[in-house]
């Protein structure tokens, strides 16, 4: 039996999980997706995309990046009021991104170990991931439109680089 109940909520998104019930925005269906998958989530309900948001762990981590969607990954801390501002934006950035990237939420008191290999000296922080490699990241709270721009800058990016090496 898989337990999700460490997968998060929009507002936290702590967890260790190894697989998260993920809601899809058109027909509110619930489906279970592993934390570390190759596929894409898609809907078992309509077969739609789904926003992938997930917990990162050490354990985890190197199998959680090995995914063809965008990584975004995020520390971040409960003690921290830029990082629960941002948690939101966040979400709303995954179902925007659907099929396209994937979140990967970082509580930096739980994993102390990722946080040093990614030299993070705050939260919140966000890091764009391609291949496995840090492409780019920004330090504190970008406003939400600076914080859209930039994520659909690497999307795009992103989507022209695969179409390139197709
Ligand atoms: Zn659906």
């Amino acid at each position: 039996m898989i337990d999700d109940s460490d997968c998060g909520t929009p507002a936290t998104g702590i967890g260790r999980a190894e697989a998260c019930s993920l809601q899809c925005p058109a027909c509110r269906f619930w489906s279970l997706w592993p934390v570390a998958a190759a596929e894409l989530p898609q809907c078992a309900g309509c077969g739609r995309p789904l926003p992938w948001v997930v917990p990162g762990t050490a354990a985890g981590f190197d199998a959680a990046i090995d995914t063809p969607a965008l990584v975004l990954v995020e520390f971040w801390a409960p003690w921290s009021g830029s990082s629960l501002a941002l948690a939101p934006q966040l979400h709303r950035l995954a179902a925007r991104h659907a099929g396209r990237l994937k979140l990967i939420k970082i509580e930096i008191d739980r994993e102390p170990g990722l946080g040093i290999l990614h030299r993070v000296t705050g939260v919140p922080l966000l890091m764009i991931m391609t291949d496995g490699e840090e492409v780019d990241r920004r330090h504190g709270s970008p406003s939400e439109g600076q914080l859209t721009r930039w994520i659909d800058r690497w999307v795009t990016h992103r989507g022209r680089t695969a179409a390139t090496a197709e």
